[in-house]
């Protein structure tokens, strides 16, 4: 992967261009942000643009046999640890190294634009997590005790660190504290808050912002051919998030939207109504969908309230929506305001943190619905 296939965030890249120039390499760097704003594919790229034999105009040259090896993930000095779990028919101690072909393929296939989720619904395991063991960091240890067979560095690209248990973490924290020699650590983590504070200050820590929305624009209008309007709109809804952005407009195009788009506009209806039983079974009728489906709801109805806020707010400039949710959003503005949309919002990612760590969903979703409906029947 070169810098050119990662999406926006020349500013990261610049200063890891500068860290390449003025001989700065850290030893040990962890990529902290969304998956979305690009935080592995940006790690995949300075270890190529690193080993890489002929750099030119701030990039990888893509064609020398370390580009090669390194773009196909295939170069025998890079190393990857990302959290696995027991498959079945698969090894019972599982390794990350058993699982390389699936790594390969969904980290080639999605431009390296991937999350946790994806991950493991790409390896198979049902409403399992991932981990990664202690005998991953024993494994790491026996892979630097050989010399680098043919570059530089030898490069540990560790996906996700969080996952690690404490006897994972300890492990890693030992490799960590004795740096080995022309040895690079390339950690990528989603959630860093996670993380023992002795691995966060034993690592360079590079914030990746969200991807500018202009910049998403551009892209999609450029490289997809997308309608100007309707890129602009996914640009701002994906609020910076590659991943999130391609799942908005996969469901605008599979008309899953239309569904989302009809879920949130009865439960405004019966909210502003104040139509108790409706809501009731409004409730009843979302905790019975699958929970990818539950989720991408409340990431959607965050993003319609949002925007009938800028509505309200008189901003129709910047707000982006098109067709029936523009006209449904213009009629419902006035109910949206400086009074509850900071609650409304609250009460979104409240209810996706539940839903996403296996809470009761009809619990969830009926609580959810009564504190909107409060919320939008309490005017300013
Ligand atoms: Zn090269």
């Amino acid at each position: 992967m070169r810098f050119a296939d990662v999406i926006g965030q020349e500013d990261v890249k610049r200063m890891l261009r500068c860290s390449v120039a003025e001989g700065r390499v850290a030893h040990a760097l962890m990529f902290s942000g969304r998956c979305g704003t690009g935080t592995l594919p940006l790690a995949l790229a300075y270890a190529q643009y690193l080993n890489c034999t002929d750099r030119h105009d701030g990039d990888s040259c893509g064609v020398c046999p370390s580009c090669v090896q390194m773009s196909k993930l295939m170069h025998p000095d890079l190393h990857f640890v990302f959290p696995v779990n027991t498959v079945k028919g698969g090894p019972q101690k599982p390794m990350s190294d058993n699982f390389l072909p699936q790594w390969r393929e969904e980290v080639l296939s999605t431009g390296g634009y991937f999350d946790e989720q994806m991950w493991y619904g790409q390896l198979g395991l049902d409403n399992q997590q991932g981990l990664i063991a202690k005998r991953e960091a024993d494994e790491v240890i026996r892979k630097l005790s050989f010399k680098a067979f043919e570059s530089q560095y030898k490069t540990v690209v560790i996906w996700l660190p969080e996952k690690m248990g404490v006897e994972a973490a300890n492990g890693l924290l030992k490799i960590l504290e004795e740096p080995w020699e022309k040895t690079l650590f390339l950690l990528v983590s989603a959630t860093p808050t996670l993380l023992l504070p002795t691995i966060v200050s034993r690592v360079q820590e590079i914030e990746v912002p969200p991807v500018y929305a202009g910049v998403l624009e551009r892209m999609l209008v450029e490289r997809d051919g997308m309608e100007p309007r309707k890129a602009a709109a996914l640009a701002r809804l994906g609020e910076g998030d590659v991943i999130e952005m391609n799942r908005m407009a996969e469901s605008v195009d599979s008309g899953e939207a239309g569904v989302d788009f009809e879920n949130f506009a009865s439960l405004m209806r019966f909210s502003y109504n104040d139509r108790h039983m409706e809501l009731l079974s409004w409730a009843e009728n979302m905790a019975s969908l699958g929970r990818e489906t539950q989720k991408r709801f409340l990431r959607y109805a965050t993003a319609m309230l949002r925007e009938s806020y800028m509505l309200s707010a008189g901003l129709e400039n910047i707000s982006y929506l098109w067709g029936q949710e523009r006209n449904f959003c213009m009629k419902f503005a006035p109910f949206v305001g400086n009074w509850n949309i900071e609650r409304l919002v609250e009460e979104n990612t409240s209810a996706l943190l539940h839903i996403s760590q296996n809470g009761n969903p009809k619990i969830v979703f009926t609580h959810y619905a009564l504190s909107v409906s409060k919320l939008i029947g309490r005017r300013g």
